[in-house]
C-alpha cells in the first residue's frame, strides 16, 4: 500500500569550517554556492506534496549558516511545495553564533517551532578542542534570546572530548538544565575514519578518553537528567514531558519519510534511496537535470526486520512484537529468536514477552547488541 510520507528532511550542507571530528555531508567556506543550492533544491523538491506535514526537519551542515535573506528564500521554496501548520513539528539545527535577531525572525516567521542547538559543551577547553566557533560565555545569552523567540530549544552535548573531565561534563549538563532547555541530546565523541581527528589520533596528537571515564559520563547523564525532569527516551535523547523529537521517532519507528539535498536519505514503500554525498556532485546532477540518487535498495521482509530492530532498540520503549510483525510481515522470534535469548541471558536486553528493550547495561553496549542481531 502506498502511504504518502508526512515527514520531510532537508539537508543544508553549509558550514563556516569543518570541525575536526565531523564527517557529515557538507562543504565549508563556500557560501557562494548557496544560490546554486537553492536552485538545485527547487529542482529536486516535488512540485506539490498535498498533505499537511507531521514533521519537517532541516539538518546539516548548518541550516542557519546561510544569510537571513537566503534562509527566508529557502523557507519560501519549502512553503511553495509543502504544507505545514501549528501542529507540525518544524525543527532547525542551528549553530549558536548564527542565531542573531534577523535569523531568529526568519525562522519564527517560517513557522519553525523547535531549535536544535549545536552547543556541544559549556567549557572553553572542550569547545576549543572540538573547533567550535563559540565560547562558553556566549551561550547563556544566545540560548535565552532564542528561547524568547522560539521557546522549544534542544541542545546537543558531547562527552568523551579529549581532556574533558567528569566535573566539566557534569557542569555542561547542569548549565543546559539551568537554562530550561526542553530537550538534550548527548553523544559520545567518535573518531570517524577520514576526519582530521582520526588523523590526529593516528599521529598521537589526540588521545581517546579512557573507556571507564566515558562510561561514567554517560551513566551520570542517564541517572542525573531524569532526576531533573528529563526522561531518557532513546540512547542519546532526554526530554521534558511533551518534548520528545517527533521527527526522530519517525526514523526509529520505521515510518516512511522524504529527504532532499546532498547525501539525504529517504525511505518510502520499503525502498531506501540515498543522494550523492558530494555537494558539488549533487549540484552538478541537479543542474544537468539528472537524478541525485546514488544508491537504491529495496528491503525485503528480513532486511526491513533487521533495520527496524536496529533503529527500534535505540528507543527506551524498545520493540514491540505485535507492531514489529505488522510492519515487517515477519515474527521477531523467527528473525532473531536465539540471539535475543542470548542477549537477555547476558543482561543486555529485557524481554517481557510483548516487548524487547535494552537494559541499562545494554545501552552502554548498544553497538555490540546491534551487531549480534544483524
Ligand atoms: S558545525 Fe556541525 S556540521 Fe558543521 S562541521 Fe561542525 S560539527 Fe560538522
Amino acid at each position: 500500500m502506498h502511504t504518502l510520507p508526512t515527514s520531510v528532511y532537508v539537508h543544508v550542507p553549509f558550514c563556516q569550517h569543518r570541525c575536526g571530528y565531523c564527517d557529515f555531508t557538507l562543504i565549508a567556506g563556500r557560501d557562494d554556492l548557496v544560490p546554486r543550492y537553492l536552485a538545485g533544491l527547487a529542482k529536486e523538491l516535488p512540485p506539490s506534496h498535498g498533505v499537511i506535514l507531521k514533521t519537517l526537519f532541516l539538518g546539516g551542515g548548518t541550516p542557519t549558516h546561510p544569510q537571513p535573506a537566503e534562509l527566508a528564500q529557502l523557507f519560501e521554496l519549502l512553503r511553495s511545495r509543502f504544507a505545514w501548520n501549528l501542529t507540525t513539528e518544524v525543527t532547525v539545527e542551528a549553530n549558536p553564533l548564527d542565531l542573531n535577531e534577523s535569523r531568529l525572525e526568519v525562522l519564527k516567521n517560517a513557522g519553525v517551532n523547535r531549535l536544535s542547538l549545536g552547543v556541544q559543551a559549556f567549557d572553553d577547553q572542550s569547545l576549543v578542542i572540538l573547533e567550535r566557533n563559540h565560547a562558553a560565555n556566549d551561550l547563556a545569552g544566545i540560548i535565552h534570546r532564542s528561547q524568547g523567540v522560539i521557546p522549544n530549544v534542544s541542545v546537543d552535548l558531547i562527552f568523551g572530548v579529549p581532556g574533558q573531565t567528569l566535573p566539566q561534563w557534569q557542569e555542561s549538563l547542569a548549565r543546559a538544565v539551568e537554562m530550561g532547555v526542553t530537550h538534550l541530546s548527548t553523544y559520545g565523541l567518535t573518531f570517524e575514519h577520514g576526519t582530521a581527528f582520526w588523523n590526529r589520533l593516528s599521529r598521537g596528537e589526540l588521545s581517546r578518553t579512557p573507556e571507564d571515564l566515558e562510561r561514567e559520563m554517560y551513566a551520570f547523564a542517564m541517572e542525573w537528567l531524569p532526576a531533573q525532569g528529563y526522561m531518557q527516551y532513546e540512547i542519546s535523547s532526554f526530554a521534558r514531558p511533551g518534548y520528545q523529537c517527533q521527527h526522530n521517532h519517525v526514523y526509529w519507528s520505521g515510518d516512511p519519510y522524504l529527504a532532499y539535498g546532498p547525501g539525504a536519505s529517504r525511505y518510502v514503500d520499503g525502498r531506501r534511496e540515498t543522494n550523492i554525498r558530494s555537494v558539488l556532485g549533487w549540484l552538478d546532477r541537479m543542474e544537468q537535470g539528472e537524478s541525485p540518487v546514488a544508491e537504491r535498495e529495496t528491503l525485503d521482509a528480513r532486511a526491513r526486520g533487521h533495520e527496524l530492530l536496529y533503529v527500534g532498540l535505540r528507543r527506551c520503549a524498545g520493540v514491540e512484537r505485535y507492531d514489529f510483525q505488522q510492519r515487517t510481515g515477519i515474527a521477531l522470534d523467527d528473525l532473531v529468536g536465539p540471539a535475543l535469548a542470548k542477549l537477555v541471558q547476558q543482561g543486555l536486553l529485557v524481554d517481557d514477552g510483548k516487548r524487547v528493550s535494552l537494559t541499562m547495561e545494554g545501552r552502554f553496549l548498544a553497538d555490540m547488541v546491534a551487531s549480534e542481531l544483524l
